[in-house]
């Protein structure tokens, strides 16, 4: 209690050890550990670097093109089935283009069959997730962007174990590739029994495992490719979401790629006081310099930036907050924002709890009242731990992937 009577829960992390500095402050991670490359794959290539990697591979630079068109339109990776390409030296085309990059390891459903989540090896033993959902006129695919994430926000899983590695564009692209591979077998539940379209995945969201803009450039190769209309997988930049804890300079330059990707910031907190202990980024970047960046790159693009504030109990979801946060953005315009809370999915040894409905709703009610548009994010997969901020590897998924 503190003494106007108002519960503040401290973001302190118990029941686990959060990873700490030398000066004793969480740990950030921005480099990625070195560890073997990924082998290079053609969704890691520009399509003028493909046409050299074909050449240098002995074929002149039109296959990467018949390459390209078997590996994004039809999930193709099996040289047997790409009977267009030459016999000679195919297999070889194949293996220095399209390497095998995730393996796939387990497979947990829940909804119906509606929500998958896939657990992935890398080629070096490195572990991530992905999930994919069904909505009514939509199929959303989580990837994760890092192995692990050296964010270390406590009430976050993924960050526990620390940044393992950088992925790939290849390993990043690759996640979707495989998803529709599994859709268009037929292996997502909910499809209509008369429904004869051909499905794939429609919306991207980067709220798997890792910090998108800690891997910009990478990250940003593999929205190029998900966007390319003619060598690429020829989606709609609307319908991926890029979702940050915050690294307004990264959010600068993302905002000067002239790419109208759908953004989103996780605040949680509108006050450094209690940021600085729920994101210990804002260590670097506080909530004002993050909000104008959010801002920018609404003004730049036309796109209305997303809010994600996760509603934790006696944390962050007083009532003074919800009034905050909307003096906060209001202060910077109207129309340019939306906020999405999620009640807090607990995480393996979290020691807080999502905030009581009647909290919920009034966290939102304020917010619409002051005329930000405020809608509680449903979340999927907290069953088979595959919800917001629930991914991480765990000694099962270790021991499965050791077998
Ligand atoms: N690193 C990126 C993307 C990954 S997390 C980011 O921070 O935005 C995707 C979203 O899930 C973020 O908004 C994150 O803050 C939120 N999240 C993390 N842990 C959560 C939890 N336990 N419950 C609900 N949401 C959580």
């Amino acid at each position: 209690m503190t003494t106007s009577g108002i519960r503040q829960v401290k973001p302190k992390a118990e029941g686990w050890q959060q990873r700490k500095d030398e000066s004793g402050r969480p740990l950030l991670q921005f480099a990625s550990p070195k560890r073997g490359k990924p082998p290079v794959h053609l969704a890691d290539l520009t399509p003028d670097e493909r046409i050299a990697k074909a050449k240098e591979l002995g074929l002149p630079g039109f296959r990467a093109k018949q390459l390209a068109k078997h590996y994004f339109d039809h999930y193709t990776r099996d040289p047997e089935k790409m009977t267009d390409l030459p016999k000679d030296g195919r297999e070889e085309l194949v293996a220095g283009m399209l390497p095998n990059l995730l393996t796939e390891v387990r497979r947990l459903q829940t909804d119906g069959g509606d929500t998958i989540k896939f657990l992935w090896r890398l080629h070096d033993g490195a572990l991530v997730e992905s999930v994919l959902m069904r909505y009514p006129g939509r199929i959303t695919l989580c990837v994760s962007s890092q192995a692990g994430c050296g964010m270390n926000c406590p009430f976050c899983a993924t960050g526990q174990n620390g940044l393992t590695r950088n992925m790939s564009a290849a390993e990043i692209v690759d996640q979707v590739v495989r998803a529709n591979e599994i859709i268009a077998a037929g292996e997502l539940g909910g499809k209509r029994d008369d429904d004869n379209s051909a499905e794939r995945v429609s919306n991207i969201v980067f709220m798997g495992m890792g910090e998108p803009l800690a891997n910009y450039k990478r990250v940003m190769q593999a929205v190029r490719t998900m966007v390319d209309k003619k060598q690429g997988l020829g989606m709609s930049a609307r319908g991926i979401t890029i979702s940050t804890v915050g690294l307004a300079p990264a959010i600068r330059k993302l905002t000067d790629e002239d790419l109208p990707v759908t953004f989103a910031l996780s605040l949680h907190a509108p006050d450094d006081e209690l940021r600085d202990e729920m994101i210990p980024v804002n260590s670097r970047w506080k909530v004002d310099e993050v909000l104008d960046a959010a801002r920018g790159y609404y003004e730049r693009t036309g796109r209305r930036v997303s809010i994600e504030y996760a509603l934790i109990k006696d944390m962050n979801d007083h009532p003074w907050r919800a009034e905050l946060l909307a003096d906060k953005l209001l202060e910077r315009g109207h129309g340019w924002v939306h906020v999405n809370p999620i009640p807090l999915n607990p995480t393996p040894g979290s020691v807080w709890d999502a905030s009581p409905i009647a909290a919920q709703r009034e966290f939102v009610r304020r917010l619409n009242d002051r005329g930000i548009p405020t809608t509680i994010r449903d979340t999927r997969g907290k069953e088979i731990d595959g919800a917001c901020g629930q991914l991480v590897v765990t000694e099962e998924d270790e021991r499965l992937s050791a077998v």
